[in-house]
């Protein structure tokens, strides 16, 4: 069958006629989950079908591309679609966390899973089938409920989105109460701010000793500052570095390290990668965020890509933010994140790519997805010509597939385009009441 026609359910046996792209092309065969030898693609037709399930179909994907599926590596699904509602705020970081402070009470447990869900959808039709999300504690009566509606949604997005839960302990000034709750709720890990605390060294003491209590990794928001003197990744390394290696330990932002020296970054990227910390950066809430108070000369506030990826770190990519009080303008698509790698943080295509979905499912604990024979049967088709094509079109066109099978399908078709030759001549010399601007 041809790739137009495929559907959400169909199970793939092989694509064929596949443009070339990272580690993929001409044929991808699948079978019992895992991509298999092309040469196995009769054998493995029609394997791996349970009662009820559809035909594993042979399917012509040419004027397609298949490149590893997404992974959204920091999010904050339970702040999602709320810009409007919120007063069309603008500015800073501090600006963002007055502003969710000031309608924070108001933000109800519907309204979090409403947005949340609406945010999973569209990063699921985008290609993203790995996030990690944060969670607040959330003002007023019943500040579980970000946390009880993301893992609502974990259980139903379950095989389909692999969704992590981040939460802290709780304020850094006040009691550990909120973060006991959390984690017998079923939280994944452990998070918190320790550039925002008034103490960071304590806060990160506490957050660390905090994680350890339950045995749970730990992703912090890390130097979120345009500060050099804001350490916090080094300090970060230098806490965790004995922890057992399949302990997960993030740092999400790290936008100091792109004010500091080169020689006190090489210094701690060593550091960072010796204690295996993945470092995940932030493209568009950083950018949005940062620099307000630099109209001149005005930086990025991204750490330094490939300076990270050379020492030897896990680099992961998130979209942060979707249209709320830190970005009006996310849109839960990471394809805008990796073109944002590429436009504001100077790595390849092929690098962006790899940085928003294997390197995502590194950070996440996940196997690699590269295509390549024994790798899970995870793939996301992209109509285009090859990687770079795919972000400067932001690639509407994509069918995303997990363990062999079509899970979504996303179509943007242009319709229809106005007959230039139809319009009528415009007069040669326009009169004084026709002219336009
Ligand atoms: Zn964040």
């Amino acid at each position: 069958m041809d790739a137009e026609l495929l559907e959400p359910g169909q199970r793939i046996a092989a694509l064929t006629g596949l443009a070339p792209a990272g580690d993929v092309g001409g044929t991808l065969a699948f079978a019992d989950g895992l991509i298999v030898d092309a040469g196995a693609d009769a054998r493995a037709a029609g394997r791996g079908e349970g009662a009820g399930e559809r035909t594993a179909e042979t399917v012509d994907a040419t004027g397609w591309i298949a490149l590893p599926p997404l992974a959204d590596l920091h999010a904050h699904l339970d702040k999602g679609y709320t810009w409007t509602s919120f007063g069309q705020p603008e500015g800073s970081l501090d600006d963002a966390i007055a502003c969710w402070i000031d309608h924070g009470e108001n933000h109800s447990s519907d309204d979090i899973k409403a947005g949340a869900r609406r945010h999973l959808v569209a990063a699921l039709h985008a290609g993203v089938t790995t996030v990690r999300s944060h969670t607040n504690y959330h003002l007023g009566d019943d500040p579980l409920r970000g946390v009880r509606a993301l893992i609502e949604l974990r259980d139903e997005f379950a095989g389909i989105v692999d969704l992590q839960i981040v939460a802290s302990p709780g304020s850094s000034d006040g009691p550990d109460d909120l973060g006991r709750a959390a984690v017998a709720l079923g939280i994944d890990l452990i998070g918190g701010f320790p550039h925002l605390a008034e103490d960071p060294r304590a806060d990160l003491e506490r957050n660390a000793a905090f994680a350890e209590e339950f045995g749970l990794g730990m992703d912090l928001h890390t130097d979120e500052t345009l500060d050099a003197a804001s350490t916090g990744l080094a300090e970060l390394a230098a806490r965790t570095r004995h922890w057992p290696a399949g302990v997960i330990r993030s740092a999400g932002h790290c936008v100091s390290l792109s004010m500091q020296d080169a020689e006190t970054r090489a210094r701690t990227l060593a550091a960072v990668a010796e204690a295996g910390v993945s470092i995940i950066t932030n493209p568009l809430t950083n950018l949005y965020l940062q620099g307000w108070q630099h109209p001149v000369a005005t930086p990025r506030g991204i750490p330094p890509l490939r300076e990270i990826l050379a020492a030897g770190i896990t680099l992961a990519a998130g979209g942060d933010n979707v249209q709320d009080p830190f970005n009006p303008l996310g849109n839960a698509d990471m394809v805008d994140v990796a073109s944002e790698l590429v436009v504001a943080g100077h790595l390849t295509p092929a690098e962006a790519w790899h940085v928003s979905s294997n390197g995502g499912r590194a950070a996440f604990g996940l196997p690699p997805a590269r295509g390549r024979v024994g790798d899970v049967a995870d793939v996301v088709l992209v109509r285009a010509a090859h990687t770079a094509e795919a972000l400067a079109e932001r690639a509407p066109d994509r069918i995303v597939i997990r363990d062999g099978r079509v899970i979504a399908v996303r179509r943007r078709v242009v319709s229809s385009v106005l007959d230039l030759r139809a319009l009528p001549t415009p007069p040669s010399a326009p009169t004084s009441e026709g002219a336009l601007l």
